[in-house]
């Protein structure tokens, strides 16, 4: 079986890496030419909207998956027309979208920070005075990684804000003061089968993850399942979600929704029996779901911008290290240990 994978990165490199077991094989698309899947995948160089490159995909795949949420919607809808596309097309445009997935959210039930649309200086302004101060004004689209926000303070220029994140349609959220924050993945099959799994805490510094911890028996985890579970079923849902609170208190506010496999998952390579990746392949194959259950305590730390002496971590008893095959470059993750 070929499955196609849009974009090349480190996430179609481990699905890649799960994959060859169950008898897989991979093509990617993906315009950059040192793409750290390509050695592992037949490797397409070209744009995601690339008419050519697109018919060469689905002509050489049977199944096709994405690594991203940017991906330009008529490319989706495109191999939509001739080959599954897994997870489903809408998914991607709701979750691509800031504003369309919190209201989804909150027409589930699932609370959010409070948040309105903000398209040029005046709706932000009448923002400002809805939400109140402080606040975080983000970009509804392409934003990852803490890019295309800004955090508005009593008495901070609103003008400057908008410039900042460049004058685009955004939404302003209240700024929440969480105790933690958590992700939940779940999975669910082309015949509806799903599972869960553990909820993992994140650190985030300037944005960007730095450490996820597989939490065991949290009192949070009924709840995340119950508000991730709806959001599968509303979205006929296939493969792996991620989704990303706030905790404060007993609520969890849903911050934003991954429809692709996940950083705050990487754990579950080593520390859980069946890895997010694998199971992302199982459920868009429409195979048994494997289990979710964790094997031991596990904490995954990103390795970010520079690759530091790995005998520090090969020295380290039960320590599993994951390099990409990317070049170093500041805020850029370039592999993981768990
Ligand atoms: P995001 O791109 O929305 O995942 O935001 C990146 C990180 O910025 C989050 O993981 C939080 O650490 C922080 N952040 C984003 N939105 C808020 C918010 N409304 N209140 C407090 N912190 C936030």
């Amino acid at each position: 079986m070929k499955i196609g994978i849009l974009g090349g990165g480190q996430l179609a490199r481990m699905l890649a890496l799960a994959g060859y077991p169950l008898g897989l094989d991979f093509t990617v698309l993906e315009p950059a030419a040192d793409a750290c899947a390509a050695p592992l995948s037949r490797h397409i160089q070209a744009a995601y909207d690339d008419a050519e490159g697109l018919e060469r995909l689905a002509a050489e795949c049977e199944l096709i998956t994405y690594e991203f949420e940017s991906v330009p919607a008529d490319a989706v809808e495109k191999l939509d027309a001739s080959l599954d596309v897994f997870p489903p097309p809408s998914a991607l445009a709701t979750a691509r979208d800031r504003n369309h997935e919190k209201t989804l959210f909150n027409e589930l039930g699932i609370e959010t920070a409070p948040f309105a649309e903000a398209h040029d200086l005046r709706t932000l302004q009448l923002a400002v005075e809805n939400i109140g101060l402080p606040a975080i004004l983000k970009t509804r689209t392409l934003g990852y990684d803490g890019k295309g926000q800004q955090v508005i303070r009593p008495g901070d220029d609103l003008r400057s804000a908008w410039e900042a994140i460049g004058e685009v349609p955004a939404i302003l959220e209240g700024l929440v003061d969480f105790e933690r924050e958590v992700s939940i993945i779940a999975v669910r099959s082309v015949s509806g089968e799903m599972a869960f799994y553990p909820l993992a805490e994140n650190v985030h510094e300037q944005g960007i993850l730095r450490l996820s911890t597989c939490l065991h028996d949290d009192s949070h985890q009924p709840l995340a399942e119950d508000y991730v579970k709806r959001v599968l079923q509303r979205l006929d849902y296939v493969g792996v979600l991620a989704i990303e609170f706030f905790q404060v208190g007993s609520h969890l506010l849903a911050n934003e929704m991954a429809p692709r496999v996940h950083n705050s998952g990487h754990w579950t390579i080593e520390g859980a029996e069946t890895s997010q990746f694998e199971n992302h392949l199982r459920a868009i194959l429409d195979l048994p779901l494997g289990s979710t259950a964790p094997v031991a305590y596990a904490a995954m730390v990103n390795i970010i911008g520079e690759l530091p002496d790995t005998r520090v971590f090969l020295g380290m008893k039960n320590a599993h290290l994951h390099l990409y095959g990317k070049a170093p470059r500041a805020g850029r993750k370039i592999g993981h240990v768990t």
